[in-house]
């Protein structure tokens, strides 16, 4: 089940997306109050953006934008909106997404086709181990791909392992959907109570919210510390609220697949010009095809790399790479730019190290300062510098590390309301 357009030359897909653009362009400047004015502030004629190299010509839009401007960027009625979505805004309050009956239909294709991509058909059944309900997106879509899959999907929610075990030997699903993480979790339940994971009919697990792979698209330490133990299949997937599309691994496990027909994508500078081709830069989204709040040019913060050439799996599209970090989170330290993914994937590397968080700040000087907190059973000199020598081998600079209680460092890490752990607080202005 690959989509046509994704097998079609780079041309092709090019002057297909040119298409899809302009018909945005035009619904836009008919319902969007938001870009409406856009357009007028800017003198931005939209019968002039005839290539997807125009699009510089517009600016970009913020998250700021959608948090201060929210009711201006739904494009419909009030009585057309189906399901309602938030995501967390810029200054604390929520930002409100509202999906239409064909806005939800099409987030069933992108997830339909997504696991497809990472080979899930009708006969697989899927245990979804995230959140489906408190105004998330993900969990929804995940259900309504599988629906349109015709896929079996099991709803346990996130977290406990004892359910999702159960819930494994009971249903036998062959994937799972999950944080990677929990992954681990689920393993270290199994170990205790006599599960045996390679025997338990999982082929492959789709992984949200970290990185499984290294930018050369090799495991990176978390995936092998579950590989090792459970050798499955992991695919990636990245997507986010405001793109209503996911980018998810195939076979191949290069990068996740752009999907031509839901998304354009822009890679930019700090100046808001493209990148050279290959170079890390801001994934920039314009939505196609979205009715309740379409989205273009929106700046999705997240750091990637994209990959253009033809993919083994033969669809055409290009491939994001493993984010390498979110923009606003970018460190400058003795020289050195880092992103703090960079550093999980070092931390990951002790196992005696049982949990830790990532504080980063300013010093008196203004320049940026990063101390880690660490929880461990056996906290020694000899254990602080294995560590500070690790981050000197791999990112060239250690940052200040410290032992910590570990109640202390979870009370941190599990703040109201969250989702998942916060591992980095940032506490720059
Ligand atoms: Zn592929």
């Amino acid at each position: 089940m690959i989509p046509e357009i994704e097998l079609a030359s780079k041309a092709d897909i090019n002057s297909f997306q040119i298409e899809k653009l302009k018909e945005l362009l035009e619904y836009l400047n008919t319902n969007s109050p938001f870009y409406k004015r856009v357009f007028k502030q800017h003198k931005i004629d939209i019968s002039t953006i005839n290539s997807l190299e125009d699009l510089v010509r517009i600016p970009t839009t913020t998250k700021n934008d959608l948090q201060v401007y929210n009711d201006d960027f739904i494009c419909v009625p009030k009585n057309k909106i189906i399901d309602y979505v938030t995501t967390s805004g810029t200054l604390g309050d929520p930002v409100i997404f509202g999906l239409t009956d064909n806005d939800l239909e099409r987030l069933a294709y992108n997830e339909a086709i997504s696991f497809a991509c990472a080979g899930v058909n009708k006969d697989d059944i899927i245990q979804l181990m995230t959140t489906i309900d408190r105004r998330f997106m993900a969990g929804l879509a995940y259900f309504l791909g599988a629906r349109k899959l015709g896929a079996g999907i099991i709803r346990v929610g996130n977290g406990v392992p004892e359910m999702q075990w159960d819930s494994i030997l009971k249903f036998k699903p062959t994937y799972i959907i999950a944080v990677p993480s929990f992954l681990l979790k689920l393993i270290e339940y199994a170990e205790q109570n006599n599960i045996d994971p390679n025997k338990s009919g999982i082929k492959g697990a789709i992984c949200i919210g970290e990185p499984l792979r290294n930018q050369d698209f090799s495991l990176n330490i978390l995936s092998e510390k579950i590989k090792k133990k459970w050798n499955i299949e992991l695919f990636s997937t990245y997507a986010s609220t405001e793109m209503n599309t996911a980018f998810t691994e195939c076979e191949e496990q290069q990068g996740g697949h752009h999907h031509p027909e839901l998304i354009i994508m822009e890679i930019l500078d700090d100046k808001d010009q493209p990148v050279v081709e290959g170079e890390a830069g801001e994934l920039t989204i314009t939505t196609l095809g979205l009715e309740g709040m379409p989205l273009l040019r929106f700046k999705t913060g997240d750091i990637v790399k994209a990959h253009f050439s033809k993919c083994n799996c033969g669809r055409n599209t290009t491939r994001l790479g493993p984010v390498i970090g979110r923009k606003k989170q970018m460190i400058k330290y003795k020289g050195t730019t880092l992103y703090p993914p960079a550093l999980h994937n070092i931390l990951n590397d002790f196992s005696s190290v049982e949990t830790y968080i990532i504080e980063i700040f300013h010093n008196a000087i203004g320049t940026d300062e990063i101390l880690i907190k660490i929880a461990t059973a056996e906290p020694s000199e000899v254990l602080l510098q294995q560590i500070k020598d690790h981050f000197r081998a791999k990112l060239r600079v250690a940052p200040k590390i410290e032992f910590s209680d570990k109640n202390e460092i979870l009370k941190l890490q599990f703040p109201k309301m969250s989702r998942k752990p916060i591992m980095v607080i940032d506490k720059r202005k």
